[in-house]
């Protein structure tokens, strides 16, 4: 009998001790702004917008290491990205764990691919990704809406990560409405430097975007966004009439390389171009791969010598 008991329990142990420590491996997505339109500033200082958005091939890798034990680590192979509480990642697994009620030993590796402060939503991705992670390699402790809860929390840009799909976002980023788009490929250019959204939002003049937009406006830009985006599998040249970005005016008469940027990609071939998000990522879309190739050697020559980074990417 106490033989079989001893069996029992360690055959308990080595259940319960074979996942400890466990590794998960999470991709983090960058996302473009295919259209920002910015509607009104509200009271808790937050901005009301309406967002055509696009996840992309381009990603970090989130590595997620859990042991028995306490305690948030991070290393990031970006010497330049805080490793401490103000990383989105190390909020995120605070929050993460806080929620769930449980203590965990956690160390979080971030490869870092997607260029910093760039628009790009690479803090956020990393964010929502490590959420996920965890959640899925703690059995799925929390349920979905209890998530986007958590990351709504932790930034406007979060929830958009947890959809794994493009949408469309209104709100202050955290309503969403799920869109399928059609294969598009892109051409990024960073100019090596970064903005803060914070400086772009504050810079931004509500009067003098372009469509000097109304609060009342606000439902109806993103029913508008929806409704084209639901067109676009069948057309999917509709989307060049979608690119705009309330926030570049701002962020180019403050860097006016980014207009030269712009033109760049125009030459190249791009059926459209943009900013996207905060900046100064700019990125040129193709609604066919096969020009991708020539306009990225085209650039990349007309380009050398500067500081930037020119990346071809794919919506996914
Ligand atoms: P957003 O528009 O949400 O600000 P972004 O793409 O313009 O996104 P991020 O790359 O997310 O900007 O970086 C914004 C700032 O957030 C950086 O200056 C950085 O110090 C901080 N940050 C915190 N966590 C991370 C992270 N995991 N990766 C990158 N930056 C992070």
């Amino acid at each position: 009998m106490i033989a079989l008991k001893i069996k029992f329990l360690t055959l308990l142990y080595a259940i319960f001790s074979a996942n400890i420590p466990m590794k998960i491996k999470v991709l983090a997505p960058a996302k473009l702004n295919l259209s920002l339109r910015v509607i009104s500033r509200r009271e808790d200082g937050f901005h009301e917008i309406s967002s055509l958005m696009q996840p992309l091939t381009l990603s970090d890798l989130i590595t997620i290491t859990i042991d028995d034990g306490a305690g948030i680590t991070i290393t990031c192979d970006d010497p330049d990205i805080p490793i401490d509480g103000r990383n989105l990642v190390h909020k995120a697994a605070r929050a993460y764990l806080d929620v769930a009620g449980i203590e965990r030993k956690i160390h979080i590796h971030i490869e870092k691919n997607i260029p910093v402060a760039a628009g790009l939503g690479g803090g956020s991705s990393d964010g929502a990704s490590t959420l996920m992670g965890l959640n899925e390699a703690l059995g799925g402790l929390l349920g979905r809406a209890k998530l986007f809860e958590i990351a709504a929390d932790l930034g406007s840009d979060l929830p958009f990560f947890l959809m794994q799909s493009a949408a469309v976002a209104s709100g202050r980023g955290e309503l969403l409405r799920a869109v399928k788009l059609p294969e598009y490929s892109y051409i990024l250019i960073n100019p090596g430097f970064g903005v803060s959204a914070g400086w772009a939002y504050s810079n931004l003049t509500l009067t003098e975007t372009p469509h000097n937009i109304k609060i009342k406006d606000y439902e109806e830009s993103a029913e508008r966004l929806c409704y084209i985006g639901g067109l676009l599998l069948e057309r999917p040249s509709n989307v060049l009439d979608l690119l705009e970005n309330d926030l570049a005016l701002a962020v180019v008469a403050e860097h006016p390389e980014i207009a030269e940027l712009l033109l760049a990609l125009r030459k190249s071939g791009a059926d459209g171009v943009l900013m996207s998000g905060s900046g100064p990522t700019v990125f040129g879309l193709y609604l066919t791969r096969a020009r991708v190739d020539q306009a990225l050697a085209v650039l990349k020559k007309g380009l050398a010598g500067r500081n930037f980074r020119i990346i071809a990417v794919h919506g996914i």
